[in-house]
């Protein structure tokens, strides 16, 4: 309630020396699982000295300029009042590990200059209690624009993700958790940044040889069990050999099949099936697309799309047996444009998805592409067409 916010406000100005002369906090703008952010005025924003250039950053984040008023020029006139410069504080909770607070801020500064991720200003640390500084970015809730998209709309949408996405990668980090609430956008200026490396780590960190990179025959002599979950009619098959263990840090119903399948040898592609599954939302008009409980339901609900066939192949990839009794799950599943025109009240025998929405479809199933060596990498997105739609 609006008590407590005030309370955890006031206790976060107490926490630093100096609090009030460099930020005015405005109101708190996200609650989640690792932090609380706030909305600040930055009072003294031009002391900083450091590469990051306010001036150009800002000039995105912050509303236009006041007008001069009548009879007096701009060019007479230096402007003296400097515009607000907002931030966006984020209170990292004192039960996150400093190695992960750490690894958070670290990346942040490797992707400084960055096309469309969100430059972190600076951070500050108080006894058990770190914030960092991002420019503030005015943005509106996924929830509010996705169902009005057009296609062209969404291939704007996408392409500054993937070009956050393309840097991102080819700084060899995945981010680990791509999703609306990551990835703020505003709909009026068709901008967006990647926020949230809170799960993102360096590729081939936390790393051990997973079957999907050994050759196809030697793979088959080398199955393993994953879980057993046979009241749910699905389930891996039960072998003597230890489980394995693998990162699967990320978002329910945003984690790409070889996550589910512990894969020891997760790649930037993960990054791709979580931006398919945006795509994939936002085509469907419905949020969220997957609602499973579990890793177990998650799988179920792809097979459900892939079919058992391809499920087994992706599983057998990572040398996994899948075995299902579902009678939803059948042997080849549903294309991409019959399940979007039927979750849009469409028929799927007697309509049709139009060219534009062809284009978005053909671009979805290369990210929701079950192999991740054969899923599109961020640079391939950006050349195909649907990306390119309004450019060429
Ligand atoms: P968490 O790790 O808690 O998910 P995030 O970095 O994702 O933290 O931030 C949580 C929320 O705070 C975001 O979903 C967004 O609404 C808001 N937020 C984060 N960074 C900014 C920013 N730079 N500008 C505006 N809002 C932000
Ligand atoms: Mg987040």
């Amino acid at each position: 309630d609006d008590s407590h916010i005030q309370h955890d406000m006031e206790k976060l100005q107490n926490a630093f020396v100096g609090f009030r002369q460099k930020y005015r906090l405005i109101k708190r703008i996200g609650e989640g699982t690792f932090s609380t952010v706030y909305k600040a005025e930055d009072l003294a924003y031009d002391k900083y000295d450091n590469s990051w250039d306010p001036d150009k950053e800002m000039e995105k984040w912050t509303p236009p300029p006041l007008k001069s008023s009548a009879g007096q020029s701009n060019e007479a006139l230096p402007q003296r009042r400097r515009k607000p410069k907002y931030v966006a504080i984020k209170k990292i909770y004192v039960t996150s590990s400093p190695s992960r607070i750490l690894n958070e801020l670290e990346l942040l500064h490797d992707l400084r200059g960055c096309d469309s991720v969100c430059p972190l200003i600076t951070a500050f640390r108080s006894t058990d209690q770190v914030v960092a500084i991002l420019p503030y970015f005015r943005h509106s809730d996924f929830r509010d624009y996705f169902r009005k998209m057009t296609v062209l709309d969404m291939s704007i949408y996408l392409r500054s993700l993937f070009t956050a996405l393309a840097s991102v990668h080819s700084h060899n980090i995945l981010h680990r958790d791509i999703k609306p609430t990551n990835f703020l956008y505003d709909p009026d200026s068709r901008r967006g940044v990647l926020v949230d490396f809170g799960l993102a780590e360096r590729e081939g960190y936390d790393c051990r040889p997973c079957v999907c990179h050994d050759d196809p025959v030697d793979r088959k002599t080398r199955l393993r069990p994953l879980v057993s979950s046979k009241e749910k009619g699905a389930y891996l098959r039960e072998d003597t050999r230890p489980s394995r263990r693998a990162n699967r840090a990320g978002t329910r119903g945003f984690r790409a099949p070889e996550v589910l399948f512990k894969c020891t040898e997760q790649t930037t592609k993960i990054d791709i099936w979580s931006a398919g599954v945006i795509l994939l939302t936002i085509l469907s008009r419905r949020f969220p697309f997957f609602n499973s409980a579990d890793d177990v339901e998650a799988m179920i609900e792809i097979a459900t799309i892939f079919g058992r066939q391809r499920m087994q192949a992706a599983a057998l990839l990572h040398g996994c047996m899948l075995e299902t009794t579902i009678p939803t799950i059948g042997r080849s599943g549903h294309t991409f444009e019959g399940i979007i025109l039927w979750s849009t009240g469409r028929s799927e025998t007697n309509d049709r998805v139009s060219d534009d929405e062809k284009l978005a479809i053909e671009f979805l199933s290369k990210c929701m592409e079950l192999d991740p060596s054969r899923r599109a990498s961020a640079e391939d997105a950006l050349e195909h067409k649907f990306l390119r739609l309004g450019l060429d």
